[in-house]
């Protein structure tokens, strides 16, 4: 039998925004669209899955964002210390996905080889392709390497069983969502392979954007992935504190249960 896990949204920080800011193309209406900003716990029997690291005060303050807590402080409240974890996955290396991953000493980050090549290649010359990373961030994730503290994957790869990590591209050239096993079923952490529902829903793409073929593409693979689209988590979308339960009261608003049957 394959494990089940627990899995959590923790959101972290949140931001003003507009329909124009987050799909190519725009939108003829745009009306006002905020972002929200999360970090993920998967939670077995034996072992616990940090999915990304957020960003700190410093970064927020510098792009304009709301920290609300920081990632570490949201998987306390969890019961979770971050200092102890021993496995984060990496999404991909932009700013709100890596930034606080010195508060994780005891952890292996798993990425993919094509995010930690772009994060550090040709590509980076250009704003349009390098404004989505902190370069003292890359630098720091190149020093984790030296330390023998990144475990690199190429396209699909388990990570224990009931959890797993699949190369999208798209946003970022080596972008990857996690599957998990949940009482629920299959439950797909999309990170910004959709940064909202909207975008697997629709086909639409996002404006900061590596490679539009992929990133549709990429839709298609996220619903193979998950038991259904009911089962696909969007990476920024503020409608997934919405579509799930709190995990007690006292997280209203903070963190949701996704392992937990959408509430629509
Ligand atoms: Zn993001």
């Amino acid at each position: 039998m394959i494990p089940e896990y627990e899995v959590f949204a923790i959101r972290y920080a949140t931001r003003d925004g507009r329909r124009k800011n987050h799909f190519i193309g725009g939108d003829p209406h745009d009306a006002p669209m905020p972002m929200d900003y999360f970090v993920w716990l998967v939670r077995g029997a034996e072992r616990c899955f940090v999915v990304d690291t957020g960003f700190g005060a410093e970064v927020a303050a510098r792009r304009g964002r709301t920290l609300l807590r920081t990632p570490a402080e949201g998987l306390a409240l969890l019961d979770v210390d971050a200092s102890a974890v021993q496995d984060v996955v990496i999404t991909h290396l932009h700013y709100d996905h890596v930034g606080t991953f010195e508060s994780f000493p005891a952890a292996r980050f798993h990425l993919q080889d094509d995010e930690m090549a772009y994060a550090t290649g040709r590509h980076m010359r250009h704003r349009q392709f390098n404004h989505g990373y902190e370069v003292d961030e890359v630098v720091g994730m190149v020093r984790m390497v030296y330390k023998d503290r990144v475990s690199f994957h190429n396209g699909s790869a388990d990570l224990a069983p009931g959890i797993s990590l699949h190369r999208i591209g798209g946003h970022t050239h080596g972008l990857q969502c996690v599957r998990v096993n949940t009482r629920r079923g299959w439950v797909v952490l999309a990170s910004d392979a959709s940064h909202f529902y909207e975008h697997f829903e629709k086909r639409r793409v996002f404006t900061t954007m590596f490679n539009v073929g992929e990133a549709v593409d990429g839709y298609a693979t996220l619903e193979r992935l998950a038991d259904s689209p009911r089962h696909i988590v969007p990476g920024h979308d503020p409608l997934v504190m919405q579509r799930y339960p709190a995990p007690s009261p006292a997280l209203e608003g903070i963190a949701v249960r996704l392992d937990a049957e959408p509430l629509d």
